[in-house]
């Protein structure tokens, strides 16, 4: 896989190129990670589906981006060097804000533990009896820093999100973060999938204007669940990377030490997951 452009950044899972002064290529590659590590073993077709399924959920997204005057990144998805065709993006460059915007409409994983430390998340009080995997009353926004490589994520509350981009782009991060989540999960639920959690990214472009940035809504932002086996109680079947985290968990792996290679039955489950979840959404076949 070879671009003749200066790469910018190497995060975990995708590579960003220099493509002009105001643009980026974003290139999504098979690499997977878990709890924040990158696994040594590659999921076959992984970054064309990451790919494919945020550009099909920018049109999707546009008109509640409107509704607030925002936009997305996306510029092109054709117009892409051939080696990385179907797993590259052409964006708009932004100045990237420094909260990862969460909308969590079930409890699960980080916002379980929470709730059962403390009854809320966050600044949100919730009802008594939540279980793992059970609908909140209403989706809650869930904000984390944006950690360095290496780092996890740290929860933050709403009120140092205002401390890192000020009242009013804070109030607009979080309503246009829980618009987005409610219009995925509708569209989700009409494809047969829930739509858990999710997370997004935002930044600014050059005249100040609000853009959703990132991947939007994929199996690697998201936890997604099939509809007709959610039973709230314990860990939900999904079409994320559950699969590999509770593989990971049962090999004895400790979360410090070089992961363990995946074996081949994991990464050919986990391929069908990432594959099943951008066909019932999208009604296309990969
Ligand atoms: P992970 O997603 O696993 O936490 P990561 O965030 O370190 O990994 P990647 O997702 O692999 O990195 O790489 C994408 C990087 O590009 C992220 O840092 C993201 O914030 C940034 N990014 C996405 N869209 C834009 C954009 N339009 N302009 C500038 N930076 C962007
Ligand atoms: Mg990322």
């Amino acid at each position: 896989m070879t671009v003749d452009l200066p790469l910018v950044a190497r995060g975990k899972v995708r590579e960003v190129y220099d493509a002009g002064s105001d643009r980026l290529l974003l290139v999504a590659s098979d690499r997977i990670s878990a709890y924040d590590v990158v696994l040594p073993t590659p999921i076959p077709d992984k970054g064309r589906v990451l790919t494919q399924l945020s550009v099909w959920w920018f049109e999707q997204l546009t008109p509640v981006l409107s509704s607030f005057g925002a936009s997305h990144h996306l510029v092109s998805a054709s117009d892409v060097p051939a080696a990385v065709a179907g797993r590259s993006m052409l964006v708009r460059r932004l100045e990237m804000l420094p909260v990862e915007c969460v909308a969590r409409g079930y409890l699960s994983g980080g916002g379980t533990k929470e709730y059962e430390r403390s009854g809320s998340i966050r600044d949100v009080v919730l009802p008594a009896g939540l279980v793992e995997g059970s609908q909140l009353p209403a989706p809650v926004f869930t904000p984390s820093t944006k950690a360095e490589i290496g780092e996890h994520d740290e929860p933050i509350d709403f009120p140092r999100v205002v401390s890192l981009v000020g009242a009013p782009r804070a109030e607009e991060l979080r309503e246009l973060t829980l618009a987005l989540y409610r219009r995925g999960a509708e569209i989700a639920r009409d494809a047969g999938i829930v739509l858990a959690d999710t997370k997004f990214e935002f930044g600014v472009d050059a005249s100040g204007g609000l853009v959703l940035g990132d991947e939007v809504l994929t199996p690697d932002s998201s936890r997604l669940w099939p509809a007709d086996a959610w039973a709230p109680g314990s860990v939900q079947p999904s079409y994320d990377k559950q699969f590999v985290r509770d593989w990971l968990t049962s090999s004895g792996w400790d979360r410090v030490s070089e992961p363990p290679e995946l074996p081949a039955d994991v990464v050919a489950a986990t391929r069908e997951r990432y594959v099943t979840a951008y066909e019932r959404l999208t009604g296309t076949p990969f």
